[in-house]
């Protein structure tokens, strides 16, 4: 049974609004890690909440050692490029995508286990409209996540295994560098998240907007097929955090890890609810009312709650009325 890592919260009245059956305490308060002066208390317990209990990324970190040890190809295979061992990787990284968000959607919205509690949306998936591949929201979604969302998630892993086996980028071992392989598991989602916003930001050009990022957004209210339905050039471009292995030097359990982190993480984290009740407590943390916002007012928080860059460059949405009028006026001088 997984701890509790958020107390429970008595949800009322004030939880929800015209706009959403659920939303946070509002304003949202800085979640930021990167707070000026520096807090050593928040650090401390932020550390403790994400690593010191069995939080989701503990949780992805035991899953990354398990696949590595049990249904990756040895590292001496991929040597040379061949079907089988490619293969293999993208058969692994599309089960684990299909099981993670798959297992999500059936909970959430097949058997609607938990009914509306804890979703910020009251709506449920669409249907019937020619917005959608296959006039079907789930559908469409589970398309662009299965084709190209699993496509480039294993062709990053591909070249970054083919080049870790044959020393073009650098490799550790746990046992000569047992510090650094653990900082470095701390580290890694700080870099996707870093990695994630400028890339985001970049998607928000209005051109690259309008013929890429677009495709993601249509999906204003989320589901966990949601996450990873992204145009090819932006698969490209957000699976490329993977790129970090041929700069830093890693082992191949990181790369499972940011594997699993940054494509079936996505689908957790666009699950359209906050947290996963058992038994009434919140035991496992899903999405955040954060990205929530910005699937629904778009020219705001295009990063994710750990990283300060929204803060720092004005486009935080604290989810309060003036900011979504801020946000409007923001879209107004993008998009004319
Ligand atoms: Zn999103
Ligand atoms: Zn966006």
């Amino acid at each position: 049974m997984l701890k509790a890592r958020i107390m429970p919260r008595e949800i009322g009245p004030e939880h929800s609004s015209a706009e959403w059956n659920y939303h946070p305490d509002l304003p949202l308060k800085n979640a930021s890690i990167f707070q000026w002066p520096p807090s050593p208390a928040f650090l401390a317990r932020w550390l403790a909440q994400n690593w010191l209990t069995l939080s989701e990324r503990v949780i992805m970190v035991i899953a990354s050692i398990g696949l590595w040890l049990l249904v990756y190809p040895p590292l001496e295979a991929a040597q040379s490029l061949s079907f089988g061992w490619i293969a293999q990787v993208w058969l692994v990284t599309f089960g684990v995508t299909f099981a993670v968000a798959g297992g999500l959607h059936w909970f959430f919205y097949m058997r609607k286990a938990q009914g509306l509690r804890l979703k910020f949306d009251k709506r449920g998936p669409a249907k019937g409209n020619r917005l959608w591949t296959f006039s079907d929201q789930v559908h469409d979604n589970m398309f662009w996540t299965l084709g190209p969302g699993v496509g480039f998630l294993t062709a990053y892993q591909v070249l970054i295994l083919w080049a870790l086996a044959n020393g073009w980028a650098p490799v550790i071992t746990f046992a000569e560098n047992p510090v650094w392989f653990c900082l470095a598991m701390i580290l890694l989602p700080i870099w996707s998240a870093f990695h994630f916003y400028w890339v985001h930001r970049f998607l928000h050009v209005p051109a690259l907007y309008n013929h890429v990022h677009v495709l993601h957004h249509r999906n204003v209210n989320v589901g966990p097929w949601s996450g990873m339905s992204m145009h090819p050039v932006e698969q490209l471009l957000y699976h490329s955090t993977l790129l970090i292995h041929f700069v830093v030097p890693l082992h191949p359990i990181h790369l499972v890890f940011a594997m699993v982190y940054n494509g079936p993480g996505a689908a957790m984290t666009h699950t359209g609810y906050e947290d996963l009740l058992i038994k009434d407590k919140r035991r496992v943390a899903l999405g955040t009312f954060y990205h929530q916002l910005h699937h629904r007012y778009y020219e705001c928080n295009y990063g994710n709650q750990e990283m300060p860059w929204d803060r720092w460059f004005g486009t935080f949405h604290d989810g309060s009325a003036e900011a979504t009028a801020e946000t409007r006026d923001r879209k107004k001088k993008m998009f004319g």
